[in-house]
């Protein structure tokens, strides 16, 4: 079961299905969301939190962790499973993202990517080859090609040249990774843009060399939506039916909803996290900016719907006095919400699919009780 990936059902009016994908350390139901944990803990939650919330994955960064505290360091730990003691399924992405957004003086070079590091400023030069070996040592169960992309609007030949780099790359990660046995599955990224004939070569490379899963990368930075569905539903075409499909970093619920449509199994974003930590949550009615002052005696629960051991807890008024005080617990408890608020989401996402019920659940969430707006008063 280290690398199975088993399509359980499928909605007769959408390329959305439900799968169990196998790894080293258990299986993940699919549609699934990743909450992320680039340094190795879920931001102001413990592990015991997360699995109660009925979080199956979560997800690493080999960037963060490979500057500090070191991947020999992680590995000599017991890799990150033994590092954090979480025994369930993780993923690694490689930090080709991390590396574009967060690094000063980024040169990528046909060898590689020359960057210094954000946090003090040392050279560091990383071959595709590199990222593998980093994440050999984490142990994580899903592995990530290093993978480059421009910031967009790119013109189509400089994307050209980034869709072919990557694709060069991940040939040469993936003979370094069939270079060991190993219980990690290694997947591709496909780059591209929103130039469909890009985007199709991108995808047709990583299918010749071979992964055991395919994401999307490049997506959710700035492009309009309507050309992400179309290259969502352009890779639905081309993407082998039986292995997963990773749209990553992208977690507003109606992407979500319109990419699973499109077939996609593996989602992951800071959104609920980190919205949790800046008092923006997630309701069944909407947004709520907690810090509001309408909320100071308000004594209802965030969300009469949710059946989080905050809402379950405590009051509007309560939330917005922690929040208010910097208090700690303000973290924990809003970080407690919207990702059961997610997690939830997935489950009905999973049980939709399963029961010829997703359209009716995707309309329903998306547009009596628009999510992403303010709450209606
Ligand atoms: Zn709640």
């Amino acid at each position: 079961m280290t690398k199975s990936f088993t399509v359980t059902a499928r909605d007769p009016a959408s390329s959305a299905r439900t799968a169990v994908l196998g790894t080293a350390h258990g299986v993940v139901e699919t549609p699934a969301f990743m909450p992320v944990a680039s340094q190795g803990s879920v931001k102001g939650l413990t592990h015991a939190v997360l699995e109660e919330l009925g979080a199956q994955i979560i997800l690493v960064n080999a960037y963060h962790l490979s500057l500090r505290p070191g991947a020999d360091a992680v590995a000599a730990l017991g890799g990150v499973h033994g590092f954090i003691s979480w025994q369930k399924p993780l993923l690694s992405d490689s930090g080709g993202f991390q590396i574009f957004s967060m690094s000063p003086l980024v040169k990528v070079v046909e060898e590689g990517v020359r960057f210094s590091s954000h946090l003090d400023g040392t050279k560091i030069f990383l071959t595709p080859e590199d990222a593998v070996d980093i994440q050999a040592k984490l142990g994580t169960d899903i592995m990530m090609c290093l993978d480059y992309f421009p910031p967009y609007p790119a013109t189509e030949t400089t994307m050209r040249e980034a869709m072919e780099r990557t694709g060069r790359w991940a040939a040469r990660a993936k003979k370094r990774f069939d270079a060991r046995e190993s219980l990690q599955q290694f997947w591709g990224i496909s780059q591209g843009g929103v130039y469909p004939d890009l985007r199709a070569g991108g995808i047709a490379g990583l299918m010749e060399i071979g992964f055991d899963g395919y994401a999307y990368g490049g997506l959710g930075i700035g492009e309009p939506k309507s050309r992400l569905f179309e290259v969502l539903e352009q890779g639905d075409a081309l993407l082998p039916v039986d292995k997963p499909r990773y749209l990553m970093g992208m977690g507003y619920i109606e992407d979500i909803f319109e990419a699973v449509a499109r077939g996609v199994d593996m989602f992951d974003c800071v959104l609920p996290t980190r919205n949790a930590r800046n008092g923006s949550l997630f309701t069944s009615r909407g947004r709520i900016s907690i810090k509001n002052v309408k909320y100071a005696a308000d004594a209802n629960p965030l969300d009469e719907a949710c059946s989080c051991y905050t809402c379950r807890n405590f009051s509007r008024a309560y939330l917005r006095h922690l929040f208010e005080r910097g208090e700690i617990a303000s973290a924990v408890l809003n970080t407690i919400h919207n990702l059961h608020f997610y997690l939830d989401i997935f489950r009905r996402i999973r049980h939709s699919i399963q029961s010829n019920s997703f359209s009716l659940l995707k309309k329903s969430i998306l547009s009596d009780s628009n999510v992403e707006k303010e709450e209606k008063t």
